[in-house]
């Protein structure tokens, strides 16, 4: 830490400092940001590889900083976890999710990313229900995705989450699979409709290397577990067509349409994209 001794104080560079303050400041800011109506949730498509139609879109954060421009999620959403400011701002996520949902025939599922931090609090599930019922919104119109890290601290808990957000009706997506202690058993012991096969691994495709290998294993063992397999970060019509051949059920990605705002979005995708 900076007061960790006298003499360490100088160890810190301007860069780190000036990394460290902006942390500070965006702290500070998220509370009033959320009073003021900053934030705002794009909307990018998942594509089905066969019917070529759009099955949910993917609900994700940006920041109108006044003073900033947008901020990035990557830059925000750790700053938020670290000062617990996550929990405010996922059930704002929650409640605009459920505000387009019912305001929007057209949008039949939206998903939404849940933080470790905010999946882990006594009263998620609580929030949720209670949100999602206040919107009047079915729960299967929103899916909830979540990262492995959620599934490796407290297993038997996680385990009882997410088999009562099921039964709820929720649908659930393990987000980023493969980059995390991936083993093979998570994925047959917890309840998920969905896995999302990293954007690392769909940007390596056709390069040297194991991307297509690990690909074909993910899209193969989730087939044969009954999930639906999305893969992120579809960029080019050569990883949509190694994709599609592979058997991967869902796209996401620039390809098929770049995160945007509800009213921008466009509600089908031409199916020349994906054939
Ligand atoms: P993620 O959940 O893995 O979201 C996918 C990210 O990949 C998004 O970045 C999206 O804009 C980007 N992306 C989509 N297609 C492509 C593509 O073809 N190429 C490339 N290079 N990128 C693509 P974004 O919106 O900046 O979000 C970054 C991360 O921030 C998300 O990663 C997620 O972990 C987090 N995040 C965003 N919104 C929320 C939220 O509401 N709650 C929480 N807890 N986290 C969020
Ligand atoms: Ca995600
Ligand atoms: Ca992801
Ligand atoms: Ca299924």
């Amino acid at each position: 830490a900076k007061n960790s001794g006298r003499n360490t104080f100088r160890i810190f560079k301007p860069g780190m400092n000036t990394l460290i303050e902006k942390r500070r400041a965006l702290e500070v800011d998220l509370d009033a940001g959320i009073a003021r109506g900053e934030f705002e949730l794009f909307l990018q498509p998942r594509v089905d590889v066969v019917s070529a139609e759009v099955t949910s879109y993917e609900a994700l954060l940006r920041w109108h900083h006044p003073e900033r421009g947008i901020v990035s999620p990557v830059d925000f959403i750790p700053v938020a976890e670290a000062s617990g400011k996550i929990i405010a701002l996922g059930e704002w996520a929650i409640r605009e999710a459920c505000r387009m949902l019912s305001l929007e025939a057209n949008v039949g599922r939206l998903s939404i990313n849940v933080s470790p931090i905010q999946f882990r609090h006594t009263d998620f599930r609580r929030r949720l229900d209670e949100i999602v019922r206040t919107a009047g919104v079915e729960t299967k119109r929103l899916e909830l995705e979540i990262t492995e890290s959620v599934l490796i601290d407290d297993d038997k808990r996680a385990l009882k989450i997410l088999n009562e957000l099921k039964v709820s009706g929720y649908e659930i997506a393990l987000d980023d699979f493969g980059t995390g202690y991936s083993s093979l058993s998570y994925l047959s012991r917890y309840p998920f409709d969905t896995i999302k096969i990293d954007r690392g691994f769909v940007s390596n495709l056709g390069e040297e290397g194991s991307a297509e290998a690990i690909v074909h294993s993910i899209i193969d063992l989730g087939g044969r577990l009954g999930m639906t397999v999305v893969a992120e970060g579809v960029e080019t019509l050569e990883q949509a067509r190694f994709l599609a051949r592979s058997g991967c059920d869902e796209l996401q990605g620039y390809l098929l349409g770049r995160p945007q705002p509800l009213d921008k979005i466009a509600l089908s995708v031409p199916a020349e994209v994906v054939a």
